[in-house]
């Protein structure tokens, strides 16, 4: 646990966060939206960190880590990976490494043979295209962040979340709201984003509904709070609406508690 409360295993916040509050106030002004209503009462139940300390490179490589797994399996993986390659060479040492020595050393996080290539290329990419991991950190946090999305983007087995924790975790950008499946679940079950949306969808309502220092915080609660209250299958309301925290902001798309049964949100538009 950090100081602020965060759990240290987030792969992408936790350990290594700035720990200063984000600077903002959720009971200093009334919220102009709905999302802010909610992620002003994350704020008020979990933390308010403020994010953008990591390195760019290893930033990059702990998302990429956690891609399709949980924090608890990703982080044996992201230690022992530190562990093994994790001086101040970690971009070079990575790309000289033999793949297959990378799938081992990361096996316990999932998908390793896919996720070896990508680390050893991105890795090979960092140091052909800005000649050190420290060029590529001070471009991910002085470029434009439209420019610095576009071009983590472009590398092959990067997609927007894991350009948007770069953005957010190491570039310290203000207005990034990271989507993941609990982010995506969540937002859709309010009802603050349409049922059918897709990750990118969800993200561009959230960032145009958010004051921009509220988004990093923003995501890292709604994550805690899509593994304790509004799980995949087992949403807290189910059986009791007022056990939800956000219980009076929510459409509880979805879920039916009459029958007990809970449905994708798009799923309730057939
Ligand atoms: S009321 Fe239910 S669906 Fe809505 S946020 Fe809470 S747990 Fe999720």
């Amino acid at each position: 646990m950090t100081e602020s409360g965060e759990p240290a295993h987030n792969i992408a916040g936790g350990e290594g966060n700035d720990e200063e509050a984000a600077g903002v106030s959720p009971a200093s002004s009334e919220p102009g939206t709905r999302a802010e209503a909610v992620v002003d009462r994350l704020g008020e139940l979990y933390w308010q960190t403020s994010y953008g300390s990591q390195q760019a490179f290893e930033s990059l490589v702990r998302t990429i880590l956690s891609q399709n797994t949980s924090d608890q399996a990703s982080q044996p993986a992201h230690d022992a990976l530190m562990e093994q390659f994790g001086d101040e060479a970690l971009a070079h040492s990575l790309a000289a490494a033999d793949r297959d020595e990378i799938a081992v050393i990361i096996q316990p996080g999932g998908l390793h043979n896919q996720k070896s290539a990508v680390i050893k290329r991105v890795a090979a990419h960092v140091l052909e295209m800005y000649g050190s991991a420290e060029a590529f950190d001070r471009y991910v946090r002085e470029e434009g962040a439209v420019e610095v999305r576009d071009t983590l983007l472009e590398l092959k087995g990067v997609g927007p979340k894991t350009a948007d924790c770069v953005l957010l975790f190491a570039g310290g950008r203000d207005g990034v709201f990271p989507v993941d499946t609990h982010v995506h679940r969540i937002y859709r079950r309010l009802g603050i984003a349409p049922p059918d949306a897709d990750h990118e969808t969800v993200r561009t309502d959230l960032e145009s509904d958010l004051p921009p220092e509220k988004c990093g915080y923003g995501h890292t609660t709604s994550i805690q709070f899509g593994r304790e209250y509004c799980t995949a299958r087992d949403p807290v309301c189910l059986e009791d609406p007022e056990a939800c925290p956000l219980s009076d902001l929510c459409d509880r798309v979805g879920i039916n508690g009459e029958s007990g049964t809970v449905v994708d949100p798009a799923e309730t538009l057939d």
